[in-house]
């Protein structure tokens, strides 16, 4: 069979329980004869990875069947949900044990509850992370879309994630086909970097490096937010003199729609990967690779497995410390032939 190599995306459903405020698509819902059937999966070509979302996927009585059917097309599946569907998320896992779940938290209760428009939808997505930690469901992680309302809630939601072990992702407010809005924006720019300097600060402080490069990442978000050099100098100069955060608006009302270019479409991919392709025990840790070089046929060994089980981060840096391990051991061994070649000769 050739190597699959396709990603992609299957939106399953414009229904949604929830009404958020960043996202129209309860205000124009799919019919569910219009939406995606066994028939039109059976044809879709085959993939390496498949996210599958919506709306919410969960919406969907049928969704076991479609994670089925793609199964049989897809090496990996990740389904993006706000969570609220408890039962049915955790049935799903217990069916398909390797299944990818990501979770969207936009913020502690009140905040998460007034951003969703639904009562208890906090408690009801904290609730199914819980429960598939606790049974230890491989791929899980959570993340949120950072705009005005939410980024006070930052740290305190990268702590959650701490722990319970879990990565914490990323993405700033943006507009796209799947929310179904152009005017989303954020207002109080100064106020939301700020935020994002105070998690910059709790990863840097953290001892792992992968939580470093989030800094970096998260820091690429603040010049995403301001979106151009002069903004980003003012935002620096304002900064400096250590103004307290407040709500201001930078950009006036009624101000024209800033053009979307080709390096905020980069920004919003990039954040889309991180949340969606890693599960949550891929943390690519520093230590893998020095294990793996001191004992190079186990690092090996766990390269391939990690490989198998598509845990690529951790796979790359047991494979770069097995590599290094075999070549030091090569060296060595040709140097210790060179001396008994010239002590017997
Ligand atoms: S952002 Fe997600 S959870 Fe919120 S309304 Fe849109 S599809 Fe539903």
């Amino acid at each position: 069979m050739a190597k699959r190599t396709l990603y992609g995306t299957v939106i399953v459903t414009y229904r949604c329980n929830a009404r958020c405020n960043m996202c129209d698509c309860f205000k124009d819902p799919t019919r569910p004869d219009e939406e995606i059937t066994l028939e039109d999966i059976r044809k879709l070509p085959e993939m390496a990875f498949t996210n599958i979302t919506g709306g919410e996927p969960f919406i969907r009585q049928d969704i076991p069947d479609i994670v089925r059917e793609l199964y049989k097309k897809s090496d990996r599946i990740v389904i993006s949900t706000n969570g609220y569907f408890t039962d049915r998320i955790i049935a799903l896992c217990r069916e398909f044990p390797k299944v990818g779940i990501r979770i969207s938290i936009e913020g502690l209760q009140a905040t998460n509850d007034a951003i969703r428009g639904i009562p208890d939808g906090f408690n009801r997505g904290y609730r199914t992370l819980k429960t598939l930690v606790e049974m230890k469901h491989p791929d899980v992680g959570f993340g949120m879309t950072v705009q005005d309302m939410n980024c006070e809630d930052l740290v305190p939601l990268y702590n959650i994630a701490n722990d319970m072990g879990m990565e914490f992702a990323t993405a700033t407010l943006h507009n796209s086909f799947y929310f179904r809005k152009t005017d989303n924006r954020i207002d109080d720019k100064y106020k939301v970097a700020q935020n994002f300097e105070k998690l910059i600060n709790e990863l840097l402080r953290s001892k792992s490096p992968k939580k470093w490069f989030r800094a970096y990442f998260n820091h690429g978000l603040i010049n995403y937010i301001y979106g151009n050099k002069k903004e980003i100098a003012e935002y620096k100069a304002i900064r400096e003199k250590g103004v307290p955060v407040k709500p201001i608006t930078i950009r006036e009302p009624g101000a024209p729609e800033e053009v979307h270019t080709i390096q905020d479409d980069e920004t919003d991919k990039a954040a889309e990967e991180e949340f969606l392709i890693h599960p949550t025990h891929d943390t690519g840790s520093i230590w893998y690779m020095v294990i793996s070089f001191f004992l190079p046929i186990l690092g090996l060994i766990a390269a391939l497995l990690f490989k198998k089980f598509r845990h690529t981060r951790n796979y790359k840096m047991c494979r770069k410390g097995a590599i290094a391990g075999f070549i030091l051991i090569g060296v060595i061994l040709l140097v210790f032939l060179l001396l008994l070649w010239r002590v017997v000769a």
